[in-house]
């Protein structure tokens, strides 16, 4: 689906990414892991044309989208993103949170458009919230309407930056319960996470960042289980 290579970026003479090849493959889950600082944030960024690379290519569906003639927001409407701080506009319902973007971005039909929020937010478990306001509702139902507000379009892909990382953790599983099933149904997801069991649980591929680059990466058992670089193995340590 999304294909990464030689992707440098730089912000103001220092380097933050460097050399990132990756490739997400369809129906798989990504998760990037590092310290704080380690460009995971910023190589999600890139994804989404949110920041501007330096050099190297990001290719979806095998178009170059850092082709600097491609629109940035026809290739926003084809990925999803979620955010730590779930960013729904207060002044608005869940539900219109929920049609907004369909039907300004993609043309879509007011009735069609909530019919398709309903039928998703009806699998989440969160019909009854349709027409409340966003402070209404706990941190993990917020940050479960985003997700829903985040694929409502039908993404090709799904980027998500720690989108736990802002909720108290007894409300953390059930956003990660709605991540398992997004995968199963085949979603095809990147995720920055500092929730290593999930990620490990979860992930077809784990990329441990290290100062911008891809230190380590394989499948998940390899990385948690066989780590091969010293600063993955401190990195995974500190942790335990
Ligand atoms: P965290 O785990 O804390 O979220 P991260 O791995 O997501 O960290 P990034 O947010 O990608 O890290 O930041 C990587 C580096 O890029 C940091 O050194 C940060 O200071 C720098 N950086 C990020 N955004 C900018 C910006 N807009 N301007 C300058 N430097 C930036
Ligand atoms: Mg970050």
């Amino acid at each position: 689906v999304l294909r990464l290579e030689a992707v440098r970026k730089t912000f103001g003479g220092n380097v933050i990414l460097r050399d990132i090849d990756l490739e997400l493959r369809r129906h798989t889950v990504t998760a990037l892991i590092g310290a704080s600082g380690s460009g995971k944030s910023t190589l999600l960024r890139c994804c989404n044309l949110l920041e501007q690379i330096d050099d190297g290519a990001i290719f979806l569906d095998g178009e170059e989208i850092t082709d600097p003639r491609v629109d940035p927001d026809t290739v926003r409407r084809r990925i999803g993103v979620v955010f730590q701080a779930y960013n729904l506009f207060p002044h608005l319902t869940v539900l219109q949170n929920l049609t907004l973007a369909p039907r300004r971005v993609h043309g879509m039909g007011k009735d069609a458009a909530e019919a398709r929020a309903v039928e998703l937010l009806d699998r989440l478990g969160l019909a009854a919230k349709a027409k409340e306001y966003p402070d209404r509702l706990s941190g993990g139902q917020q940050q479960r309407v985003a997700i829903v507000r985040a694929i409502v379009g039908d993404p090709r892909l799904l980027l998500l930056d720690e989108i736990t990382a802002a909720l108290d953790p007894e409300l953390v599983a059930e956003v990660l319960e709605v991540v398992r099933d997004l995968k199963e149904q085949g979603l095809t997801m990147v995720l920055a996470t500092h929730e290593m069991a999930f990620a490990r649980d979860v992930a077809d591929q784990v990329c441990f960042l290290a100062d911008g680059v891809i230190l380590e990466q394989g499948p998940p058992e390899q990385v948690f289980g066989d780590p091969q670089h010293e600063r993955t193995k401190r990195f995974l340590g500190r942790l335990h």
